[in-house]
């Protein structure tokens, strides 16, 4: 059965029903950034593994400096440890072992006094102690990061610098990751071709499938292994063909043919491919024609042809899919609240997503204005966004000034505060 005009939320839902994620692999440490554990790690090791000293200084009992500064405290140095290395004495009363960053405190100390505060007599081994503030103080203890035995990073966390840095610090060198889907991409059109072929754009006949490079960027930005596969013409038999190619990716995307254009096929050719048309058409604009459904056992996505619904259609649905069965447990983007910087006209009773760029006013409120006209085929206005602006057109006029939704896109190409400024 396919349901149909349902509203964005509706459909997000409808498609992410039941997706799970992909089975696991294990891959080198280096090669996990941006995936997901797809099992618990744990640690074979306290982190650190001794108690040591986070200055460096001298390696005392607190009870024998906490004089110094009201009253001359003078301790005999018994030996020097380094990162690296271990002492060989234990401190006792009126001792110190010299101590360097890192290195483990020796038994009998419980207190690392900083270098600043002390004083080593030329020609002796007596260290004069200035101050009492660190009586107590600067011993990290054995295990204070991780336990040995815990859990340090749980299945379903994506991997960033700091989590490759916990793994390697535990031993990690392989962690399981969920797989990278597979994401087949089709365009449809008789009036496409690749890049090798745009003398034919500039003889007039002809333009690039924008959608099938922008479509690839964007499943490589999202975590996916793009699978090109080409261009379909408008016939039903030649897109069958094209589209069997498909068969063993994670995630199928086409592009164009899914309106009620004279040929417009997409549709027709999942059905005859064995495929299951579930859902067609979503009350937004741009992306009103999108198509869900299932072929080859996996979810396929039927996104509209124009350039702009494609991608605003992608990063809405078909980014979702890809990161839940990438593993991601929070598969959407974060939404925030801007304010309008212009009135909105808005033509039709959809929610519209609007491309638009985000400023921050001197009050800290973001503010959004928009990139130009909104015509779904103004890719050069979704190239100028840093965001997608929600907005109900129940209202055919929205006013400068109001609190609005917004998505933003990729935060590394967003204009606004920058820190260290
Ligand atoms: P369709 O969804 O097939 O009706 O196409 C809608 C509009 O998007 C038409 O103007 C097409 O020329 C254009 N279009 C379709 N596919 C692509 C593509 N892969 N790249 C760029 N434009 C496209
Ligand atoms: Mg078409």
């Amino acid at each position: 059965m396919t349901v149909t005009r349902l509203a964005v939320g509706e459909a997000s839902r409808h498609m992410l029903a039941g997706i799970e994620a992909l089975g696991s692999e294990e891959v080198p440490l280096m090669r996990a950034l941006g995936r997901v554990l797809a099992r618990d790690v744990v640690s074979p090791v306290s982190l650190p593994p001794w108690n040591n000293a986070s200055m460096d200084g001298y390696a005392v009992r607190a009870e024998d400096v906490a004089a110094a500064g009201s009253r001359e405290v003078g301790l005999r140095v018994i030996e020097t440890i380094a990162a690296g290395t271990r002492g060989t004495r234990r401190v006792g009363a009126g001792e110190a072992s010299r101590i360097m960053t890192g290195a483990p405190v020796p038994d009998g100390a419980d207190s690392v006094i900083r270098v600043e505060d002390t004083e080593s007599l030329a020609g002796s081994d007596i260290v004069i102690i200035r101050d009492a503030r660190d009586a107590g103080r600067n011993v990290r203890p054995r295990g204070e990061d991780v336990a040995a035995g815990a859990v340090v990073l749980a299945a379903g966390t994506p991997i960033g610098a700091a989590h490759a840095g916990v793994l390697a610090s535990v031993g990690c060198a392989s962690p399981a990751v969920h797989r990278r889907p597979r994401v087949a991409i089709l365009a449809t059109g008789d009036e496409l071709v690749p890049l090798e072929r745009f003398a034919e754009v500039r003889t007039g006949d002809r333009i690039v499938s924008s959608n099938s490079y922008s479509l690839q960027a964007a499943v490589l930005a999202a975590g996916g292994e793009p699978v090109p596969l080409g261009i379909a013409p408008d016939d039903p038999a030649a897109l069958a063909r094209c589209l069997r190619k498909a068969d063993g990716c994670d995630l199928v995307l086409t592009s164009g043919g899914v309106s009620v254009g004279d040929f417009d096929f997409t549709r027709n050719v999942v059905s005859a491919l064995g495929g299951e048309l579930s859902l067609w058409r979503v009350t937004m604009r741009p992306g009103a024609p999108l198509a869900y459904g299932r072929l080859f056992g996996v979810p396929w996505l039927g996104l509209p042809g124009n350039p702009v619904s494609a991608l605003v259609t992608f990063e809405l649905f078909a980014r979702p899919l890809l990161r839940m069965l990438a593993g991601h447990r929070r598969p959407h983007r974060r939404a925030i609240r801007v304010t309008l910087s212009e009135d909105v006209h808005l033509a039709a009773p959809l929610t519209h997503f609007l491309r638009a760029v985000l400023t921050t006013a001197p009050d800290n409120s973001t503010h959004a204005s928009l990139t130009g006209p909104q015509s779904s085929g103004i890719l050069t206005s979704m190239a100028a966004a840093d965001a997608l602006v929600v907005v109900d057109g129940t209202h055919s006029t929205i006013a400068a000034g109001t609190v609005v939704t917004a998505i933003p896109l990729d935060a590394d190409l967003m204009g606004g505060d920058r820190f260290p400024a």
